[in-house]
């Protein structure tokens, strides 16, 4: 029997050590597995879009599911304007539990797990959707995601090309650096007009709290597969609505991608296909070569679930966590009161 008064703990340290351990984009392949296995067992899960707290410079979300056994739960927030004070735009930490008794088995950190498995998730979308055999991508928005978003299409797509554009060039030149030696080719542009020439998949994660355009119709021509990342909140998007039009669209789940994705700038009948039911052959992917695909990313609470499932079964064999005296427990178990009083000093 588990010790269920100390919760595991994974610390930033702590997941780097591992991540550093397994290797990033080993990682990044496990991770992507471990969500297509949830993704195909999608009914199994409690779903909710996740409960968003808006004000003007951000939110704050809380992303909870259950497969009936494990309950997990993501807080995470997004803040572009952090990034000019000195502080990351996304951080995350979760908590799986034992659905049985209620107790938590695992917190972690997730501000690094969420980084690998939204890249995860995009790969593992383009592995359905992206046309055969490409090679290239252009990754516009260079912060944090960009270096692991970019590893994650070498690892499980065979990307050997990204095309980095950022508003900021320092952006891109850390990005850049960050890649060097990755076995991918970098290439640095000076517009997104740029980054996307040659380029079969167009990746965009950008982060800035208004309609964007970051995509503008007349440079999406036909074939290309489009990985949407950065518009995943009401008001913030990254696509001209024409893209929209023009592309088939694949979506996490519909409820929350309609309120948060790209898609909220279509009707509320406008369809979409679900990718789960692309991973279980119950839907199509890509219709043929000259298609527009569309993954209108935001990040749904399964993958985090999966992603939390995933590094508990990592702790079982790695040693990188700590004892959380968390849980109150007392010897007595109606004598909460008690333990208390006898620890008085
Ligand atoms: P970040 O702030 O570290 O990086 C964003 C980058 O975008 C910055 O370098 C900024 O200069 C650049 N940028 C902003 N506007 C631009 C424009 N018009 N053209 C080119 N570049 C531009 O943020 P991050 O942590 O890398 O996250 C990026 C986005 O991804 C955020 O919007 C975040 O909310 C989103 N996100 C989505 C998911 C998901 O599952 N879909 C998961 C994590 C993060």
């Amino acid at each position: 029997m588990p010790q269920l008064n100390v919760v595991p703990f994974v610390s930033v340290d702590n997941m780097m050590k591992l991540v550093h351990a397994i290797g990033i984009e080993q990682v990044m392949v496990e991770l992507a597995q471990r969500i297509e296995d949830d993704f195909r067992r999608w009914e199994s899960f409690d779903k909710t879009p996740r409960i968003a707290s808006h004000s003007d410079v951000g939110v704050i979300e809380l992303m909870p599911t259950s497969d009936g056994q494990t309950y997990g739960f993501k807080y995470v927030n997004g803040h572009p304007a952090n990034m000019r004070r000195g502080l990351q735009t996304v951080t995350a930490f979760g908590v799986l539990a034992e659905v049985a008794t209620g107790y938590p088995v695992l917190l972690s950190e997730m501000t690094i797990l969420t980084a690998l498995r939204t890249a995860a998730m995009s790969a593992l979308a383009a592995r359905y959707l992206a046309p055969k055999g490409a090679t290239t991508m252009a990754l516009i928005g260079n912060g944090s995601q960009s270096e692991f978003q970019a590893l994650a299409f070498r690892a499980i797509c065979g990307i050997t090309e990204v095309r980095l554009y950022d508003l900021s060039t320092d952006a891109t030149a850390k990005c850049a650096r960050n890649l060097a030696g990755s076995g991918l080719r970098v290439v640095s542009c000076g517009s997104a007009e740029d980054a996307i020439l040659g380029a079969q998949i167009i990746t965009t994660v950008t982060a800035d709290k208004q309609y964007a355009t970051i995509l503008s119709g007349n440079m999406i021509g036909p074939g290309v597969h489009i990985n949407a990342v950065g518009g995943d909140c009401p008001g913030k998007t990254e696509l001209a609505g024409d893209i929209l039009l023009r592309s088939d669209i694949f979506v996490e789940y519909p409820p929350q991608t309609r309120i948060e994705g790209e898609i909220q700038q279509l009707p509320a009948d406008h369809p979409v296909t679900e990718l789960w039911q692309v991973m279980t052959g119950a839907a199509k992917g890509r219709r043929d070569a000259r298609a527009i695909t569309l993954f209108d990313s935001v990040g749904f609470a399964i993958e985090d679930f999966s992603a939390l499932c995933y590094l508990r079964d990592k702790l079982a064999t790695l040693p990188f966590c700590e004892d959380l005296d968390m849980i109150a427990d007392p010897d007595d178990p109606r004598d909460l009161f008690g333990m208390l009083l006898r620890a008085k000093p």
